[in-house]
């Protein structure tokens, strides 16, 4: 991946060079450099903004089947560049080449699709008439209405940097879908591949201002848009930014979509199946370097089954290769950034100091180059410990116990956070009755796997709103009743 591509910003339709110059992009596994991103000045945020405030009119109200038929243009396009973004998404992420190819690049084509395929079905509520009385208002009769589904109109899509096309695809496709226009600011550290992405919008012929991408290497650029002229903020990324950008955009009631962080608890019932469980929480070290916010990195253990689990985690841990991601047999690349291995680190050294057991790593890799955090373990975690209340976003899991299910569940919701929960039995009717107590947008059930259909977002302060299925194309809409006599 040469560092001579360039990149620049997407405004209007048209490719901007960078009123602020550019800075660079590291490769978290080789720490050369990917290519420079552009660093937007904030009268190019408000351009990016005003180009989307022009075409919204438009593009509301072209014919949700043409709006469909666009999305699967760009869908086809940016399908046909794959071949090309993977090397790119891959260096500038970290990901394994196995991440790299589906969930960073496949899964965005495929988000597009979906919310084509939605954009061509009607989403207005038609309700039954009401029988009214003559009132000092109007006449009396029967009086029908339908609920209307409309735009919120332009939306800041804020994105994290673990999974960027994937991310971008699930806001951008529902509120495009919807009939909204966007302004994208995607995540510092990986920018690159979304910019490519705005390469396969120009080439599938969306009109210029409806897609716009800004990028910038500090808060700067993301919080110029949230300012901005812009009706929503649809962000993921962690709960004090999440924070940040709620209060400021109160000031202007902009609609909010809100992703935030999570740590999420694995309880595991002393009839559950271990390997299976194993298998589970060890995705919090195998997928992505753990950066992901709904992986199970807190077990909540029966105290019968805790040693066994222990014991099949540690080896499990100990067997996963770290390393150079694009070789085949790796499964642990690198975390984001030095800044992130660093984070991770000293929250490591917090639980270190509270006296955790290390079970699994808990030393840095011996390795050339790379920000790279081995796969963890810490036991004889307290609930009230850091370890126990903090996200990591690194491959690092902490193990409690517990005596009965109403420990069990108090644990589970004894931290600020309620992203993704999950419980392991083998006894459904009690697994379904804990999940039902546990104070978190999701829960897994004896699996991590996830449905693509169903609502995601968080409880408490993992977000606000939900995005997923046809509820995510919802997210992006204003209800409105047109009342009539019928
Ligand atoms: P982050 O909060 O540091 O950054 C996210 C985005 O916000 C970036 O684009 C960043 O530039 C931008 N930003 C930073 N300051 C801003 C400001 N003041 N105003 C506007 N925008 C600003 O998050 P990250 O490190 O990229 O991602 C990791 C976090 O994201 C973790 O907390 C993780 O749990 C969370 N996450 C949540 C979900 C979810 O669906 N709930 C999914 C993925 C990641």
């Amino acid at each position: 991946m040469g560092a001579q591509q360039t990149f620049r910003l997407f405004i209007n339709g048209e490719w901007v060079e960078p009123s602020k110059g550019g800075y660079a992009v590291v490769n978290p596994a080789t720490e050369q450099v990917v290519g420079e991103a552009p660093e937007a000045g904030v009268d190019q945020v408000n351009d990016a903004a005003a180009a989307a405030r022009d075409a919204f009119p438009a593009w509301s109200r072209t014919p949700p089947g043409e709006r469909a038929e666009a999305l699967q243009r760009l869908a086809d396009v940016f399908e046909r560049r794959i071949p090309d973004l993977v090397p790119l998404v891959q260096a500038e992420t970290g990901a394994t080449m196995r991440v790299a190819k589906t969930l960073q690049v496949t899964q965005c084509a495929d988000r597009f699709r979906r919310y084509a395929r939605l954009a061509n079905e009607n989403h207005d509520i038609p309700l039954p008439p009401s029988v009214m009385p003559n009132t000092a208002l109007a006449k009396g009769g029967l009086i029908g209405a339908v609920v209307a589904r409309q735009p919120v109109g332009v939306v800041a899509c804020i994105t994290p940097y673990n999974f960027p096309l994937t991310n971008m695809a699930g806001k951008v496709a529902p509120a495009l879908a919807m009939g909204n226009t966007v302004v994208v600011k995607p995540a510092p550290q990986d920018p690159l591949a979304i910019l490519r992405f705005a390469e396969a919008a120009e080439e599938a012929g969306l009109p210029p201002g409806v897609f716009n991408v800004v990028t910038g290497s500090g808060a700067e650029a993301g919080q110029a848009l949230v300012e901005a002229d812009i009706d929503m903020v649809s962000f993921t990324g962690s709960t004090p930014v999440g924070q940040r950008i709620a209060e400021t955009a109160g000031r202007g009631m902009k609609r909010l979509l809100l992703e935030l962080g999570g740590k999420g608890a694995g309880i595991v019932f002393d009839d559950a199946d271990v390997a299976g469980a194993v298998a589970g929480i060890g995705s919090s070290w195998s997928f992505h370097s753990g950066q992901i916010c709904t992986a199970p990195t807190r077990v909540i253990a029966h105290r019968d089954v805790h040693d066994e689990l222990v014991d099949k985690l540690a080896a499990y841990a100990k067997f996963l290769k770290v390393g150079d991601p694009l070789a085949d047999d790796t499964i642990v690349g690198p975390v984001i950034t030095e800044l992130q291995r660093d984070r991770v680190e000293s929250l490591l050294d917090t639980g270190r100091q509270d006296g955790a057991e290390f079970v699994a790593g808990g030393v840095r890799p011996d390795l050339d180059s790379g920000f790279y955090v081995a796969p963890t373990l810490l036991t004889g975690v307290k609930n009230e410990w850091r370890v126990a209340q903090e996200e990591f976003f690194g491959p690092v899991v902490v193990v409690e116990t517990f005596e009965d299910e109403d420990e069990a569940v108090a644990l589970a919701n004894g931290t600020p956070f309620g992203l993704y929960d999950y419980v392991w039995s083998a006894d459904s009717v009690r697994a379904y009755r804990v999940a039902r107590q546990l104070r978190s947008g999701n829960v897994g059930i004896n699996t991590v796997q996830r449905n693509h259909e169903a609502p995601f977002g968080g409880f408490k302060l993992s977000g606000v709103g939900r995005d997923g299925g046809v509820f995510g194309l919802h997210a992006y809409s204003e209800l409105q009743s047109i009342v009539f006599p019928s």
